[in-house]
């Protein structure tokens, strides 16, 4: 049974993640943690998300609970993830970090710190988004320079970082594979008299609206075709299972960063 603490448990997905681990075999609750004032704070986390009382209090500091812990799943806020990672590699947990827009520091300070622990992090914990991440890779591969590459992601209107991580990660995958250096290719938006399109540009444009879970199309534009990959999440559930199994896969592995590729079994060998 793999016992697991879930940081932002008062939130979206860590309300979600929370619940599926209830009916989930193999996998136990034993810790929820929110920030310092939350108003959930020092409440069962079950009668606090209509689960009924799960004898789980939320705390308000990771240190209260992590030694009940296997594993640390956390969906919380970016600037906050190295913090909450240090932590759990100090105690010898495991941890699954879906939390987006980590800066490039943040990120490269989770890998350093991820030496000394089992740590997995990924922008989608999706299967699907997963699986297309592999189809972006070899169809990007296939049609390389001749079809125009954009991406359009969408989102509920209370996303905080743009563009998702999850496009950001699909542009960095067909960058990759078509040679480019995203930092330069990548076009965030577009307006006014802009000139016409350059072949190397990676177009990556943001929609927020109402209660959208989430929606990435990626277009390969040709000269009389066009191919457009699309996936869209109907709820926050496939996340939470994505990091359920994230969660459970991880506590086997040996110290080190991986993601979901590697969590699926779909990473090259
Ligand atoms: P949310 O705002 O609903 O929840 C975040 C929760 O974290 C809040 O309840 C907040 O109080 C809590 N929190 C903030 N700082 C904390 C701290 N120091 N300790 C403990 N709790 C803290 O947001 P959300 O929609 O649940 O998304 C959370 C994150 O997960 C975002 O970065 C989002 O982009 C990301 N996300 C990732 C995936 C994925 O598959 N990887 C899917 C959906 C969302």
């Amino acid at each position: 049974m793999v016992r697991a603490i879930v940081m932002g448990g008062a939130g979206r997905m860590g309300g979600r993640i929370i619940t599926l681990i209830t009916s989930a075999d193999g996998i136990e609750l034993v810790g929820a943690v929110e920030q310092k004032g939350h108003t959930m704070v020092g409440q069962d986390v079950g009668e606090q998300l209509g689960l009924g009382k799960l004898g789980v209090p939320i705390d308000d500091d990771i240190s209260k609970c992590i030694d009940k812990g296997d594993v640390v799943i956390d969906f919380t806020h970016h600037d906050v993830i190295v913090g909450h990672l240090e932590i759990a590699a100090r105690h010898n947990k495991a941890m699954v970090i879906g939390t987006t827009g980590a800066t490039a520091e943040e990120v490269a300070r989770v890998k350093e710190v991820a030496k000394t622990t089992q740590c997995v992090m990924a922008p989608n914990m999706s299967v699907g988004v997963n699986v297309m991440f592999k189809v972006l890779d070899y169809v990007a591969g296939i049609l390389g320079d001749d079809f125009d590459v954009e991406i359009v992601e969408a989102h509920h209107n209370l996303k905080k970082d743009a563009p998702s991580g999850t496009a950001v990660k699909m542009a960095q995958i067909i960058a990759d594979t078509l040679g480019r250096d995203l930092d330069k290719n990548g076009v965030y938006g577009r307006k006014g008299m802009i000139g016409a399109r350059t072949k190397e540009e990676i177009g990556v444009q943001t929609v927020r609206a109402g209660d959208i879970v989430g929606e990435h199309t990626v277009m390969f534009g040709g000269i009389g075709e066009r191919l457009e990959f699309i996936h869209r999440a109907h709820s926050r559930d496939n996340f939470a299972k994505g990091a359920i199994r994230a969660a459970q896969w991880i506590v086997n592995q040996k110290n080190g960063f991986y993601d979901m590729q590697d969590v699926l079994g779909l990473r090259d060998s």
